[in-house]
This record gives structure tokens, C-alpha cells and sequence, in this order.
């Protein structure tokens, strides 16, 4: 907790237009610190996503509380329709994903929060630096999370993470949270664990904070070069009107998904499918309430293609045109 934690805390705060920020020590402890400032337990169940990284699920079990998995749309996020349809007395909090870096739609999501009168967390670990009609990930709901373990865009050198907010009474609940339910050194008010953001990773991040707009629009050019170049059988990722990705992933699709990743391999053109098991089909979750017909379906179809700053043009024309020559 040396002074690089605060520092860096008070910059994310503003970047993301918002009064507080806590570091903590990895994306998970992040949600699972968010939903226990909010009292989420035991008999109460937290709508989600079907489609993310298993951390969004775990820090929700965890706290006592049960998922339930809402479908997905075509841009792979969170879809309000679906989410509507699940919600109940017993939800207590939507935590929309902000998947491969694209905010989900808040206006539905915020729409649900309203109607029900629960609190909305955001799971921004992929997305910072993204918005959506000007406003940035992570400043929709009461509380957002961020992930800035060495994979994101916006990366440490190891774990690390952060929760924003503008309630100085979350702020303030969070912080003991982060150290063991302490007030000081000497009183427990609460049981939990340590969370604490290793101040090595917040110095680094600090030295990274000032280049994550200019990293991002490398990441929009590469973007770019792959809309020129793709060919038309793949179906490309939308970015609408007053969407600003934070491009974490190129997640591309196409019902052929498993022939051209063994084509692409064969090439020595490395891809990934995230993630290849929706959460609610894991042993853990298999009860779970949801909907999940798109998921099952798209999932899979989607391909990541590799997609880095340090990628060349000549690169990106290398793995289009094997895409291309795949089709043809
Ligand atoms: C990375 C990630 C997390 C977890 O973050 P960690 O820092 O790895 O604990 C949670 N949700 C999503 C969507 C993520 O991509």
C-alpha cells in the first residue's frame, strides 16, 4: 500500500469520471469486493452474462449468492431482453459484462436496474478505456470493475485490479474489505480477505497510464487493417454510433470456426476460442437459472485471431489473406 496505490487510484478515478477508485489485487476480488460492499449474500441470486471469463460467476457464488445467466446478443454481450425476462424478487444485482472490450447496452441494462430497484456492477476487466455515448466503461453502474492482469489492454506486470465509484460509503466499505474487514490494525468489523494492490504493479501501471489512449487506437488501426483486408464470409465485430471499443479481443465469426482454426494453425497462425464452455454449463453452475440458446450457438462461432500492438500490417495481410485463401 505504498503511495503508487493511492496515486494511481485517484488517476483511474478521474480517467473513468468518477469520485473513488480502490486498487485491489486481481479483476476477481475486484467483483467479489463489489457485490460484498453491497450486501449480496446468501439467498439472493446476481443476473449475468452467459458468456464470460469464470471469474464474473465465481465472485458471485462465492459471496453466498447464486447466478443466473442471461442469454447473449449478437455483439456477444449481455442481451436486456433476456436479462428481463430472468429478473426476480430474489435478484439483487446485474453485473452486465463489458465482453471483448465492447460496453454492453446500458440503456437496457440501467433500464432493468431502475424498474427493480437493484444496484447494477459493471465487469469492465476488459474494457478500460472503452465508452459509450461519452461515457466510460466503468461509470454506468454503482459500481464498476476493472482487471489489469498482464492480458488486458491496460495491464500490470502481474495481478491487479480496481473498483470505481462516486459513493464515498461503498468507497469507504471497500477499502476495509480490502484488508481483511479492518478498520485499522487493531479492529475487524467485518470477515473477509486480503485484496490489497501490490504497490510494484500500481507503479508500473502509473508508468503505463499515460500511453493506454495511444495503445488503443494502435489496437483501432489494426482494426482497421483487418475491415480492409478480411474477406466477407467472416462476421466482423460491430462498432455503432457512439460505441468506443477497448478492443481487447478481434473476436471474428463463422459457423466453419473449427475448420478454419485447424486451416489458420496449419499456417502457424495461432487463435483462441473464449470461451469455449459458457459459464452456466460448468459442473459448478449446471443448476443455475438462464437462458442461453444464443450463447450455445454462437460460442460456437466465435474465433479470436490474433490481435496485439505489436502486430505489423504485413502481419495482419498475412492472417486476412489465409483467412481468404481458407474461404476460396
Ligand atoms: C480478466 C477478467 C476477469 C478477472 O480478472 P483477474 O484480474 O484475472 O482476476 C473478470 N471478468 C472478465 C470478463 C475478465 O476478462
Amino acid at each position: 500500500m505504498g503511495p503508487e496505490v493511492g496515486e494511481l487510484e485517484k488517476k483511474v478515478a478521474r480517467f473513468c469520471g468518477r469520485q473513488y477508485a480502490v486498487g485491489v489485487c486481481s479483476g476477481t476480488q475486484a467483483l467479489f469486493l463489489a457485490l460484498k460492499s453491497l450486501g449480496i449474500g446468501r439467498g439472493d441470486e446476481v443476473l449475468t452474462t452467459s458468456l464470460s471469463w469464470i471469474a464474473t460467476a465465481n465472485a458471485i457464488r462465492l459471496t453466498g449468492a447464486s447466478p443466473v445467466f442471461a442469454d447473449i446478443g449478437d455483439d456477444l454481450n449481455i442481451s436486456p431482453e433476456s436479462a428481463a425476462r430472468l429478473c426476480a424478487r430474489k435478484v439483487k444485482a446485474i453485473i452486465p459484462v463489458h465482453y471483448t472490450g465492447k460496453v454492453a447496452d446500458m440503456k437496457g441494462i440501467l433500464g432493468i436496474s431502475k424498474k427493480w430497484r437493484i444496484p447494477v456492477v459493471e465487469d469492465a476487466a476488459q474494457a478500460f478505456g472503452a465508452s459509450l455515448n461519452g461515457r466510460r466503461a466503468g461509470s454506468f453502474g454503482r459500481l464498476g470493475c476493472f482487471s489489469m492482469n498482464p492480458m488486458k489492454v491496460f495491464a500490470g506486470l502481474g495481478e491487479a485490479g480496481m473498483i470505481v465509484t462516486d459513493e464515498k460509503a461503498l468507497y469507504e466499505k471497500i477499502a476495509i474489505l480490502r484488508y481483511n474487514g479492518m478498520i485499522n490494525r487493531e479492529i475487524c468489523v467485518e470477515p473477509s480477505l486480503n485484496g490489497r494492490l501490490d504497490t510494484l504493479q500500481a507503479a508500473i501501471l502509473l508508468e503505463r497510464f499515460p500511453e493506454i489512449q495511444k495503445t488503443i487506437a494502435v489496437r483501432k488501426r489494426i482494426v482497421g487493417w483487418y475491415r480492409k483486408l478480411l474477406p466477407p464470409e467472416v462476421c466482423l465485430p460491430a462498432e455503432k454510433p457512439g460505441e468506443r471499443d477497448g478492443w481487447y479481443s478481434f473476436t471474428i465469426r463463422t459457423p466453419q470456426r473449427d475448420r478454419l482454426r485447424s486451416y489458420l494453425s496449419e499456417k502457424g497462425i495461432e487463435t483462441q476460442i473464449q470461451h469455449r464452455r459458457l459459464m452456466c454449463e460448468q459442473e459448478p453452475y449446471r443448476r443455475c437459472r438462464g437462458e442461453s440458446v444464443m450463447a450455445s450457438r454462437l460460442v460456437r462461432e466465435v474465433l479470436c485471431i490474433p490481435f496485439h500492438e505489436k502486430l505489423s500490417y504485413n502481419d495482419v495481410r498475412y492472417v486476412a489473406e489465409s483467412i481468404q485463401s481458407f474461404f476460396s
